[in-house]
């Protein structure tokens, strides 16, 4: 690929539910290619109150890509090639909590990751080594921007921070590894967010998520366990809310970033840059490019 002029500024990655923005003025689609894959599906670039919005659904429109299967490294930099800076993501969890109720939104502040190394979860796996610091794995900024968007939209509750536990899928958890994730203290489970945070932090992206409270998993006594059939029924006014909070969103967000996720970068190549190959430094180029030359 080669350098783009900037598209978009804002970027959304839809999940369960969300396949679209139907309020994006203007909209274009882009089927993009890149060094890691090909992105889930069509992005698609449009205007929202006066800024640039990305689009991109998760699963593919179609639900056609598995949480193991999904190419987070392409969308990644599907996003950055088009200039998004500032990134959402919108997904669907399971709740570890009494307080946290189906259909309502959370803001996670912290992320573990239980994916079993089946996904792709960096862009530097070879011809470059980086240790990025991921110690707050959203961007503390965008978050209090987010949570502001949110606590904007009529009829809903939104909690301010939780753990979002991320496990590979695509099965609901059994009751003892339920049990298990709520006695170390998760919140929320899902089964996307982990690589999805770590590509964007290596590409200096600002993130942030809606988290949408579908169901209480399977831990709760006399609930019954949840299933794909009770996902979706909560899913439609969940998704409702998150698109409303989009909107509240690009009234607000700040056109420029005040904060350390554009520089994650700087200080964690551990390579020595002569090292790397023509085509290494070719293929990380967009990502990583400033910090070879
Ligand atoms: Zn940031």
């Amino acid at each position: 690929m080669v350098k783009n002029p900037i598209e978009a500024e804002i970027g959304i990655i839809g999940g369960s539910g969300l396949y679209d923005l139907s309020m994006l003025e203007d909209p274009s689609e882009f089927r993009l290619s890149t060094p890691f894959g090909n992105p889930s599906d069509l992005v698609v670039v449009g205007g929202l109150n006066g800024r640039r919005v990305a689009f991109l659904a998760r699963h593919g429109r179609q639900h056609q890509h598995s949480p193991s299967a999904i190419p987070s490294a392409a969308n990644i930099y599907a996003m950055k090639y088009l200039g998004v800076t500032e990134l959402l993501s919108v997904s669907a969890v399971g709740s570890l909590r009494d307080r946290l109720r189906p259909g309502e939104l959370v803001v996670p502040d912290q992320l573990v990751d239980l994916t079993r190394n089946r996904r792709p979860s960096t862009f530097f796996d070879r011809g470059l080594v980086a240790h990025l610091p991921f110690a707050d794995p959203y961007c503390g900024h965008l978050r209090r921007v987010l949570l502001d968007a949110v606590k904007t939209v009529p009829g809903s509750t939104c909690h301010d921070s939780g753990t979002y536990v991320c496990i590979e899928g695509p099965h609901f958890s059994t009751r003892a590894e339920s049990e298990l994730y709520r006695s170390w203290g998760m919140d929320i489970i899902g089964m996307t967010a982990a690589p999805e945070a770590k590509l964007a932090r290596e590409a200096g992206m600002c993130l942030a998520t809606i988290a949408l409270v579908t169901d209480y998993d399977c831990w709760r006594q006399n609930e019954k366990p949840v299933t794909a059939e009770m996902v979706a029924s909560v899913m439609s006014k969940n998704v409702a809310a998150a698109k409303q909070a989009i909107v509240n969103f690009t009234l607000t967000a700040p056109h420029k970033r005040d904060c350390e996720c554009q520089e994650a970068l700087a200080h964690a190549i551990m390579s020595d840059a002569s090292s790397i190959s023509e085509a290494d430094r070719q293929r990380l180029d967009l990502v990583a490019g400033q910090y070879l030359r």
